[in-house]
């Protein structure tokens, strides 16, 4: 099922049960925690779908993809990230049903028979910020710091050599 716009929960049960599958647009206004920390920008998707194998866990299974606009801690200019990830969530309903899942899987606590979807994809969002973001190479004359300590009192060799000549030719 394509989705104008991703559900804020689900119905965890009903989701699995029916192998549904949902996508939609990671709309920026829906992921205000995400926001505080970059600029999500419009186009970005999402896909999950619900699977569950005999007597398994419960699992969502899916992948994000998005941009996002950080700070590039090298020139301090705005920088565009390409972020992209999968998802692989063990729905579980209760603590100790999280001790006991696989853990190839990120449990998800269900709440009330419902799936966070918004909230655990902004969870997922979050994870895939860089540290530090940087352009691949900076373009605005980003230039080093000074090394530490006064070198301009030292007169180069090549200076002293260039001097002495001068004064050898008058
Ligand atoms: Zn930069």
């Amino acid at each position: 099922m394509f989705s104008d716009t991703l559900p804020e929960h689900l119905n965890a049960n009903r989701f699995i049960d029916a192998k549904e599958e949902i996508s939609g647009p990671l709309e920026p206004q829906h992921y205000k925690r995400f926001s505080e920390m970059a600029t999500l920008l419009p186009g970005g998707r999402a896909k999950v779908r619900g699977s569950r194998d005999p007597f398994g866990p419960r699992v969502v299974s899916g992948e994000l993809q998005c941009e996002a606009r950080m700070t590039c801690q090298r020139c301090l200019q705005p920088v565009t990230m390409t972020l992209e990830g999968s998802v692989r969530w063990g729905l579980v309903f209760s603590e100790t049903e999280m001790q006991s899942l696989d853990k190839q899987l990120d449990p998800i606590l269900i709440e009330e028979g419902q799936l966070l979807l918004r909230q655990a994809i902004e969870d997922e969002l979050v994870l895939l910020l860089p540290i530090m973001p940087m352009h691949d190479s900076c373009d605005s004359g980003w230039i080093p710091d000074p090394e530490p300590g006064d070198v301009s009192e030292k007169e180069s060799p090549f200076a002293v050599l260039a001097s002495l000549k001068n004064e050898q030719g008058s």
